[in-house]
């Protein structure tokens, strides 16, 4: 196993892999003999990267580190809490990346030593790098809202990071009796995908309208203004009149406390009680990033945006939500356009080259009913040491568009997540 200091007990198991593989044909693709890089998060940022590295060149050992074995990608995720689709169509294993070539640990990485270059999985395996790739997505800051601890995250879930908390929230909309008042928190930015508590508004509000018709939706906001708001005020004017409030910072919408057992949420105006509650906190870098050395003060990650190389610690790179990477969004689009460009730079740095400057792009479609769609897509090229939106700036879709091109869309976001999900893990 290449890369790998194993314990005596992973010694024996791989003798007697060994043993199995000599009684049986090797894989298509066997792991390189070359260098060995090391990716840790298999989710659309380091899964992309695991992949397009072995197409790079077969040579590289690429070891993929992912701490479940089952994916549930977010994307799409509010149509599940909308009722629209199934939360087993989100849900991804490791299988057909292990046929590509790739070798798949399925265990947390607890520890990483920069300078010995190596990675402590929680099973007790050492994997040792030529170069390493973090990919963690984000966790929760701790400590910014007060009473929102691990019990009451049971109960009011930000269904961010965990597709088991996605499936909590569609039961307790499903349970909840008519005229209740559904509740979201939405964080301040830097967040992971941006326009995607106003999607989740638009979904509880398309489930209500069609259900449960006397409930509304708050969206609290720490912010004073959101992403395409203009997109999704007019659409809510049109689609769920009356049903969707939204509350800005300037209006009291900052989420200070929350009282888990009467689910009150407290802002520094008001109080509200909510029958189901969807507290998404603000957020940083997978914790991970932390233990590797690659976090900054902010809590994310700075890099090198031609080389997502980080600017803390040499022969690491960061990609995904926990990189900081100027204009582009924290989404599924840029993780997965950042592990291929990344991928091709650490290829050419393996092998003595220098990477060219290159060119990413992201899409971003938001869902507000069944049929009606909104999107954001942007090019970004590194310019003064980051990402900067090329020229022409992003593109939104029209203020005033027919009904036709909301539906267009909504196909387009449909066969977008086909796309990606089938190239990233099918
Ligand atoms: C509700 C919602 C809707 C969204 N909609 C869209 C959309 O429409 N379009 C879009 O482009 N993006 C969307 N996104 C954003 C998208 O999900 C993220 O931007 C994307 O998943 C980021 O990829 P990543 O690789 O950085 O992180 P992730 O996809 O979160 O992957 C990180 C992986 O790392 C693993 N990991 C973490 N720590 C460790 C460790 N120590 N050891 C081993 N493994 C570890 C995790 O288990 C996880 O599998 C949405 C997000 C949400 C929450």
């Amino acid at each position: 196993m290449t890369g790998t200091r194993a314990t005596r007990r992973q010694f024996l198991n791989s003798a007697a892999a060994g043993a199995m593989a000599a009684a049986f044909p090797a894989p298509l693709i066997a792991q390189g003999a070359g260098p060995s890089v090391v990716i840790i998060g298999g989710g659309f940022g380091g899964a992309s990267c695991a992949r397009a590295l072995r197409k790079a060149d077969p040579r590289i050992a690429v070891t993929l580190v992912e701490a479940n074995a089952t994916y549930t990608a977010l994307p799409h995720s509010n149509a599940v809490i909308g009722g629209l689709t199934d939360l087993s169509h989100q849900q991804f294993g490791y299988d057909k990346i292990k046929s590509a070539g790739i070798h798949v640990m399925l265990s947390p990485a607890t520890a990483v030593d920069p300078q010995g270059k190596s990675v402590t999985l929680a099973d007790g395996t050492e994997l040792s790098y030529e170069r390493l790739v973090v990919s963690p997505g984000v966790e929760f800051r701790p400590g910014t809202i007060q009473g929102y601890d691990a019990a009451a995250r049971t109960i009011m879930p930000p269904a961010y990071n965990d597709g088991a908390e996605v499936a909590l929230i569609r039961h307790q909309l499903e349970a909840m009796a008519d005229g209740g008042v559904v509740v979201i928190s939405s964080p301040v930015n830097p967040a992971r995908c941006p326009p995607a508590p106003y999607e989740r508004a638009s979904m509880i509000a398309h489930y209500l309208k069609t259900k449960k018709p006397k409930s509304k939706v708050i969206v609290l906001d720490a912010k004073e203004s959101f992403t395409m708001q203009k997109l999704f005020e007019a659409a809510w004017q049109k689609l769920y009149p009356g049903l969707i409030e939204w509350v800005g910072l300037s209006q009291g919408g900052a989420l200070s406390q929350v009282d888990a057992k009467t689910k009150t949420l407290s802002t520094d105006f008001d109080k509200y009680t909510a029958a189901v509650a969807n507290i998404i906190p603000p957020q940083q870098a997978g914790r991970v990033a932390v233990l590797a050395g690659v976090a900054d003060r902010t809590g994310w990650c700075p890099v090198d945006p031609v080389t997502f190389e980080s600017k803390l610690q040499k022969n690491i790179h960061v990609i995904g939500d926990a990189a900081i990477a100027g204009a582009m969004p924290r989404s599924a689009s840029a993780a997965n356009s950042q592990g291929a460009i990344c991928a091709a730079a650490i290829a050419a740095l393996l092998a003595g080259k220098t990477p060219p400057a290159p060119t990413l792009t992201s899409s971003c479609y938001s869902l507000i009913a069944p049929d009606y769609a909104i999107s954001q897509k942007g090019t970004y090229r590194p310019a003064d040491d980051q990402y900067a939106e090329a020229e022409g700036g992003p593109v939104i879709s029209p203020q005033d568009a027919p009904r036709a091109t909301r539906h267009a869309e909504a196909q387009d976001a449909d066969a977008w997540y086909r796309a990606i999900t089938g190239a990233v893990f099918g």
